[in-house]
């Protein structure tokens, strides 16, 4: 067993956790494993896989497969480096996920792990995303700029495509029948460290630090 961190970060969409994981990253070294990220990677490109990803996500906009997902992300996580922690962002997110995630962890020999859920009302989740634009190239994420030009290196910002009012919806309404139950089936057997999401990106880091008693 190790010491190493391992967090499986969840929330729902706007809440910040994104963001709180790219924090934790840079400060601890870890390696994030967003699979929203990933999905869009592997819906780039023009392999089987790739097409049927597509498929999946932007153009029925369901969740992928729970096996074919947890397959994904174990093989994602066996090329991490074994000294290096991880933070899981966007997996586990169903209760069939989370059945398939308890049976390959512990096979993986990377000791234990940290579940962080970010708290944010619906309202406010709605306004976020409403609001939120993304760097064409970089990925980088800002809230209520849409004055054009990525800070970080001078691309141009847009929205994402999933954060229409009712795509936002829609993704909330599976977080709370789909993650939200299995949630409650993690408190069964593992603490829950519950984050208020609303202040400050900040704030909610350094809260984040003190319930991880990292500080
Ligand atoms: P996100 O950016 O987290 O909203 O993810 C974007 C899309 O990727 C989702 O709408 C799903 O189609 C897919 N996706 C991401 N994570 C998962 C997951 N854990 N299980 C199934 N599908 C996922």
């Amino acid at each position: 067993m190790t010491n190493l961190l391992n967090l499986i970060i969840l929330g729902p969409q706007g809440s910040g956790k994104g963001t709180q994981a790219e924090l934790l990253a840079q400060k601890f070294d870890l390696a994030v494993l967003g699979t929203g990220a990933m999905f869009r990677e592997i819906a780039k490109t023009q392999s089987e896989l790739g097409k049927k990803i597509n498929q999946i996500m932007n153009v029925e906009g369901r969740l992928v497969d729970s096996e074919l997902t947890s397959e994904i992300v174990k093989d994602r996580i066996e090329r991490i480096p074994k000294g290096q922690g991880i933070i899981l962002d966007g997996f586990p997110r169903t209760m069939r996920q989370y059945e398939l995630f308890r049976e390959f962890w512990p096979r993986l020999g990377r000791g234990d792990y940290h579940i962080l859920c970010i708290e944010l009302s619906e309202a406010e989740a709605v306004k976020r995303l409403a609001t939120r634009f993304v760097c064409e190239k970089c990925g980088e994420i800002y809230i209520g700029n849409d004055s054009g030009a990525c800070k970080v290196c001078g691309r141009r910002l847009i929205q994402r495509p999933d954060d229409s009012a009712e795509a936002v919806r829609m993704r909330l309404r599976m977080f709370n029948e789909q993650t939200l139950p299995m949630i409650k089936e993690m408190e069964k057997e593992a603490r829950v460290i519950r984050i208020d999401g609303s202040p400050s990106i900040e704030e909610v880091h350094r809260e984040i630090l003190k319930k991880l008693n990292l500080t």
